[in-house]
């Protein structure tokens, strides 16, 4: 996501941050379906429960590597805290993301297109303070808008990873999708289990913009299934997208 006004700083938190509070729907209290109100006047419909008879279930236990984390599915517990976090270049997530990271990196730096970690797992008290010094600096509503309450952001699974081309800058930025680097990563992310997770296009259905860089954990069953039958983000896998 991208903001006139918004700060070098804040741009690097915004995607680890996620959904403000004003438009999150608990699941089980939404009806068939939950009109959304995303940043930048865009609305989604997000359905509470899965509209294709077909589609898996999302879990809702974040020890579940295929848990869905979005605006109407915070965290569950919102204080949970995964275990066995291992550092990958000072960047923690959970030992098998970790795994598949480090071979998705080895395998770009054969490629030629070397990767760096930029941010991992962020707890619920610092996202709590990172919110309250949003507030602070910009009122409650924008804040809102470019970060979230804890227990809402994808980076507290410790599945997550924002990842940067070694060499030149685009960190956080969307031109790391032009970057050799951000090629690579989007090519090839779903053959260690990994997806973007906030593609181009997709904004009314996650709820933010574009992040090249912001690599979610699915495991390889997922991330092949889903790149087998073009689907283009986890709320289509899960069957949460209503059409129209
Ligand atoms: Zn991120």
């Amino acid at each position: 996501m991208t903001h006139a006004r918004r700060t070098g700083v804040a741009a690097a938190l915004a995607c680890a941050l996620l959904l403000s509070p004003a438009v999150a729907v608990p699941a089980h209290a939404a009806p068939a379906a939950a009109a959304v109100a995303l940043p930048h006047g865009t609305t989604a419909v997000l359905a509470g429960a899965a509209t294709s008879p077909s589609a898996p279930v999302p879990p809702r236990d974040p020890r579940n590597i295929g848990v869905l984390v979005n605006k109407t599915h915070p965290l569950s517990p919102k204080s949970y805290v995964p275990r066995g976090l291992v550092r990958v270049q000072g960047h923690r997530l959970r030992a098998e993301p970790a795994r598949a990271l480090k071979a998705m990196m080895a395998a770009a730096r054969k490629a030629g297109a070397p990767l760096v970690t930029v941010s991992g797992y962020r707890s619920y008290a610092t996202q709590k303070a990172l919110f309250a010094r949003y507030s602070r600096l910009y009122g409650v509503a924008y804040a809102s808008r470019i970060s979230a309450r804890p227990g809402y952001s994808e980076h507290q699974t410790g599945l997550t990873m924002d990842v940067g081309a070694a060499h030149g800058g685009c960190r956080l930025g969307t031109c790391f999708g032009n970057t050799k680097a951000g090629r690579w990563v989007a090519a090839n992310a779903w053959r260690y289990g990994y997806i973007v997770r906030y593609p181009r296009g997709q904004e009314k259905v996650t709820g933010y913009s574009y992040e090249p860089w912001h690599l979610r954990y699915v495991g390889v069953k997922i991330s092949t299934a889903m790149k087998k039958a073009k689907i283009p983000t986890l709320e289509h896998y899960y069957g949460q997208v209503r059409r129209g």
